[in-house]
């Protein structure tokens, strides 16, 4: 995908300004990284990899007292396991500690650094503000050799922290106040995780970093918005320091992920105060973490993908990570039966154990595979799968009613056995013959044998935080979700499945907790549910301040659709910017664009069917003018497809494969009762016919059986072409390929002069 860097990089490479891409990710080593992080290291890694070139990983360590090893290691894992390789380019800013002290000295000599004795706070208030320009430090014109001698007797060690600095000399009333003599060195009397005791003063970030892409011949230095102010500072640096090359700073949008923190300060918080396990819980944002819930390197890559580089900054819909996580798996995961909070169900017909094989895919996933489930007289079945009184729609089991076991028989509830008024069992009987007939009844539900099923540990995990930006509030602890962990040990799951990530059936992907898990006691994360609850939830949470309204004007509230979505949007930047996106980027009508950005959850399903499908216009206009008519007053988000099958709809239209009518009629179906569009072709016999050797005889038959008509468009009545391709159409039943028949009526009635 295109983004205005690697514009940049193809005008540089195109006037000759590069010949080769050398871009760098540059960690500091104080933390584990996290998803912003894998923005950054997609993006850097994505472009040495598109254009030949090298992409460096560089320890940023130039603060002894935060940074380890540990963290170092922990790093390297992580960019290894997202899938990027660094080669030989592996560097720390602390190997370079030598070079940047040789280019201070430079600095000193060509009178462009000064030592400074004022204290930190004197010289903030020195460097003035905004709207007042800076002071001279006293210290500022010292000469030369007293500098030369107090910057060498600050690296000895002479004088404890904080008694003085080592400034550049540039500009107190520049504009940008990180001109105003910015810091180039200070004090610490610290050991560093590299160079043991060597320095006793340390490099600012300003100085540092600049310096360290020049040595290392890097030609793009890419970075987050955040220090778009400090490129000026960068290439005064680059400037006036010896160094053997001339990078440029470039600045993108730095993820910020909804109901999550992405700050290292934030995220080390959370693990020193044993809020989470560590900086690997599966509730963590970090690659670490992710990795043990059962992410894949895969759903991370297409997510920061699918999230673009932009110069905005906007809060990104963790909607988007989880659909991104969804669409991998859906297509890895075999599917099996786990039962997460049984209920002991008797067959009490059953004349025997049986095994049945299953297939790990459903057909439109068209991967083989299948293992052996033991279907026993004694089963346990979801709790929630029965209701002693049915709520209105339940379909499952209740006191008399049928369900079809997953795979197997349907079954009838005969009696219930309650102990203290709890249901504790259900006694059923089974229709023996349902396998073999089929039939149909309205719910299905999934089981494992109470004999021959594994007991195993379940974790689901919800959101961190209850908001979805913590960030803005003043204290980000405070809205932690308390609900974000919950542990079920009574689960049991069939006993053959073999592999480490799966979906359950009716309950989401899980994987197998890589540290708690023991042979023979699996624990299993789950990685993501199979639809996005979330949504739902807040949807209902959100009429709330309208009924408060209502208490203070009694008239009835009469809002067209239209000030709905203005309000939405209103509310939501990142609505908002998807409006401007879909209307200047994607071309979208003005008002496709207020429709498809007006509403969270139709908008996620416009954005998942772009990913599977992504001519922009061809799926608005289906998710506009055909979906929108069929949902009448249903949101999105009760679909019982998603987003995804939309597209590959669209897909199948416009490669021709069924027309336009028979898209209509499966999008209908979907909305029915959901499944998969390929499928839907196939088993409804959709597929458009273009074959000619099927087409040809229907075409002679037309043009036979109408001489007149052919008489007439010889005498130069074009539209007569229109009445065969019509003719020839109805009699295909609708199925042949329009332009194809187009083709063929003229071809036969242009050149053959029979008929
Ligand atoms: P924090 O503010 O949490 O300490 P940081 O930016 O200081 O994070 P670094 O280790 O210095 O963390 O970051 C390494 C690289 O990753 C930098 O180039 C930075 O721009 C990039 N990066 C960090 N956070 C994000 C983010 N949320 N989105 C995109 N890139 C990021
Ligand atoms: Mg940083």
């Amino acid at each position: 995908m295109s983004n205005f860097i690697r514009e940049i990089i193809d005008e540089d490479l195109r006037v000759g300004r590069h010949d080769r891409v050398v871009t760098r990710f540059p960690p500091e080593p104080n933390g584990y990284l996290h998803i912003g992080h894998a923005k950054s290291i997609c993006l850097n890694f994505g472009l040495a990899r598109d254009y030949g070139g090298r992409c460096h990983l560089r320890m940023d360590d130039t603060n002894p007292e935060t940074e380890d090893q540990h963290f170092v290691d922990a790093i390297q894992k992580d960019v290894r396991w997202l899938g990027f390789d660094w080669g030989d380019g592996f560097y720390h800013a602390a190997d370079y500690f030598d070079r940047f002290y040789e280019a201070a000295v430079h600095l000193v000599r060509a009178g462009k650094a000064y030592v400074d004795h004022l204290s930190v706070d004197e010289i903030r208030e020195y460097r003035g503000t905004l709207s007042a320009p800076g002071r001279p430090s006293p210290y500022r014109d010292r000469p030369v050799d007293e500098n030369l001698d107090l910057l060498e007797k600050m690296r000895v060690g002479a004088f404890p922290d904080g008694t003085c600095v080592l400034r550049a000399k540039i500009d107190l009333a520049s504009p940008n106040m990180k001109m105003r003599d910015p810091l180039l060195y200070r004090i610490r009397h610290a050991a560093h995780h590299r160079t043991g005791e060597k320095w006793r003063i340390y490099p600012m970030y300003d100085f540092a970093h600049p310096l360290s892409d020049a040595y290392e011949g890097i030609t793009h230095s890419i970075c987050t918005l955040e220090f778009e102010n400090n490129r000026e500072l960068y290439d005064w640096v680059i400037e006036h320091c010896p160094v053997p090359a001339r990078p440029r700073q470039y600045e993108f949008a730095r993820l910020q992920l909804g109901y999550t923190v992405l700050s290292k300060r934030k995220l080390l918080h959370l693990v020193n105060g044993k809020y989470v396990s560590g900086w690997d819980d599966p509730r963590m944002p970090t690659i670490a973490g992710l990795r043990r819930r059962g992410y894949t390197p895969e759903a991370i890559r297409s997510f920061c993908e699918l999230i673009g580089v932009a110069k905005t900054n906007s809060t990104v819909d963790i909607g988007k990570l989880e659909f991104a996580v969804r669409d991998d798996l859906n297509a890895r995961c075999p599917r099996v039966m786990c039962v997460l909070r049984p209920l002991e169900v008797t067959i009490t017909n059953l004349p025997g154990d049986e095994t049945i094989d299953a297939p790990y895919f459903p057909p439109e996933i068209g991967k083989a595979g299948a293992r052996p489930v033991p279907l026993t007289r004694s089963i346990y079945i979801e709790r929630d799968d029965f209701m002693r009184t049915p709520a209105k729609g339940f379909h499952r089991l209740s006191p008399g009613a049928e369900v079809r076991l997953r795979h197997s028989y349907v079954i009838r509830c005969d009696e219930v056995i309650e102990r203290d008024g709890e249901v504790v069992a259900l006694r059923c009987t089974a229709d023996l013959d349902s396998v073999r007939s089929g039939r149909r009844v309205k719910g299905t539900i999934h089981w494992v044998s109470a004999t021959q099923s594994v007991p195993v540990e379940v974790r689901l995990y919800d959101r961190l935080f209850r908001v979805e930006k913590p960030d803005a509030e003043e204290d980000f602890l405070s809205v932690l979700n308390p609900d974000s962990l919950q542990v079920l040990t009574d689960c049991r799951l069939e006993p053959w499945a073999e592999g480490e990530r799966f979906q359950f059936e009716r309950q989401g992907y899980f994987a197998v907790d890589p540290v708690d898990s023991r042979d023979g006691a699996l624990v299993f994360n789950r990685i993501v549910t199979l639809r996005d609850s979330w949504a739902a939830k807040a949807e209902e949470a959100a009429p709330a301040p309208a009924s408060k309204k209502k208490k203070e004007d009694t008239r009835p509230q009469k809002r067209t659709a239209a000030e709905f979505r203005a309000r939405a949007r209103a509310a939501s930047p990142a609505l908002e910017a998807r409006y401007v996106r879909y209307r200047d980027a994607l071309g979208l009508t003005d008002e496709a664009a207020d429709v498809l950005s007006g509403d969270l959850a139709l908008s996620d399903f416009f954005e998942a069917a772009l990913s599977a499908h992504a001519d922009a216009r061809a799926v608005a206009n289906w998710a506009v003018n055909e979906l929108q008519g069929l949902l009448e007053e249903r949101s999105a988000a009760d679909l019982r497809f998603d987003g995804g099958a939309l597209g590959r709809l669209v897909a199948l239209v416009d490669g021709g494969t069924i027309s336009g009518s028979a898209g209509k009629e499966v999008l209908a179906e979907l909305v029915a009762q959901g499944g998969d569009p390929a499928a839907i072709v196939e088993r409804r016999g959709l597929r458009q016919v273009s074959d000619e050797g099927a087409l040809a005889p229907i075409v002679d038959a037309v043009v036979a059986e109408h001489p007149d008509h052919v008489a007439r468009f010889r005498a130069g009545n074009a539209g007569m072409l229109g009445f065969f391709v019509g003719q020839v159409m109805k009699r295909s039943g609708g199925k042949a390929d329009p332009k194809r028949v187009n083709e063929l009526v003229r071809a036969r009635l242009t050149t053959d002069s029979a008929g």
